[in-house]
């Protein structure tokens, strides 16, 4: 059976290397953590000092005040469970000034987060005159405005049209800041943080896959201003179940997936696209055997086909993922390393822990 590893000491690397204090991060957990299973990743970066949570799930920001009483937790999507969220102190997001309008005699005495929909506009008020809107509404029905906040939508790009969102986020700062005073206020995700650093006017970065080990876009072609290296929290691994000697023109694979062209020696190794490795991830892409790379050939649901030499042997180890093979180094479109990371399948990889 092919093994999931996940190391929580990795997590708690990443967080440690960041210069930031560690109360001014606001950790995404989203997804179960990215998958990487919710209460051990919260208790980990707990205890580096993290006191602020973030997820898109009603039920998980539940979960998290379960286990953490002192700290502070945020809503992403928006919630109609006003009953809830005031039972377990979950602070809530204003999806838009219809939302706030509708629903402000239920979001009395809830801590409430502004956000800007900027490029993004899953949510949040359009432009300057709504969030003037929201926060006189606010102050008319004695609504406690906490934060503000934006997600950017090309922050791991570097065509120009993050500059663009980011100086619409500070432009409209500046007015607000004029009459009214966020307590919070965070608008980066790993990829600006990374290149920029925390803004001069923001309280908190909101970061996710840096915590998880993996770098937000490419740092080999493009600049970063704070000093990262991933630790990544998981590795995969699987074992050669058998050696197969194919000759010339042979078939090996559903519809012959894969036809040698020379004679060549291949292991199958007992890992596929059903233990949630992405295909894109595998076909005509490496793995690691006794310290070296060897590549894969054909990929069905549980094994795959790796072009091998005389060095591999049955029953040798054979690694998918581990800090020399990333998640970041498939990343041929953004939010691939989170989709990486999300599919794994730990109801049929074997998962062990170490903390
Ligand atoms: C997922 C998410 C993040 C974290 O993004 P990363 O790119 O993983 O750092 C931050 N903010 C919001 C609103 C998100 O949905």
């Amino acid at each position: 059976m092919a093994e999931l590893e996940i190391d929580y000491k990795k997590i708690a690397k990443n967080i440690n290397q960041f210069k930031l204090n560690k109360e001014k991060i606001i950790a995404v957990v989203k997804n179960n953590a990215y998958n990487m299973d919710l209460e051990d990743s919260i208790r980990t970066m707990y205890q580096t000092g993290i006191r602020y949570f973030a997820t898109t799930s009603l039920n998980e920001a539940i979960s998290i005040r379960k286990i953490l009483k002192d700290v502070d937790i945020f809503l992403i999507n928006p919630t109609y469970k006003f009953e809830e969220v005031k039972k377990y102190d979950i602070e809530i997001n204003i999806s838009s000034l219809n939302y706030l309008k509708e629903n402000y005699e239920n979001l009395s005495g809830l801590k409430l987060h502004m956000e800007y929909a900027g490029f993004m506009n899953r949510s949040g008020v359009k432009n300057l005159e709504e969030a003037i809107e929201v926060i006189k509404f606010s102050n008319e029905n004695n609504l406690i405005l906490k934060a503000l906040w934006c997600h950017f939508a090309h922050a791991d790009e570097f065509d120009g049209n993050y500059e663009i969102e980011k100086s619409r986020i500070l432009n409209i700062y500046e007015e607000l800041c004029k009459i009214h005073k966020f307590e919070v206020k965070h608008f980066q995700n790993s990829a600006s943080y990374l290149r920029d650093g925390i803004f001069e006017i923001a309280s908190h970065i909101r970061p996710g896959i840096m915590l998880y080990g993996a770098y937000p876009y490419d740092v080999k072609k493009n600049p970063t201003k704070e000093v990262y290296k991933p630790y990544q929290t998981f590795e995969v691994r699987a074992k050669v179940l058998n050696i197969r000697e194919l000759d010339k023109n042979d078939s090996i694979g559903y519809c012959n997936s894969y036809i040698a062209n020379k004679k060549t020696c291949v292991a199958i190794a007992d890992i596929g696209y059903g233990d949630g490795i992405l295909r894109s991830r595998l076909t005509g892409k490496t793995c690691i055997i006794n310290g070296r790379e060897y590549e894969i050939l054909s990929v069905m649901m549980s094994h795959i086909v790796v072009e091998i030499d005389k060095d591999v042997k049955i029953g040798d180890q054979v690694i998918i993922y581990n800090d020399n093979l990333p998640i970041y180094s498939y990343n041929k479109y953004c939010n691939s390393n989170s989709e990486q990371m999300a599919v794994l399948n730990k109801n049929s990889l074997h998962v062990i822990k170490k903390y």
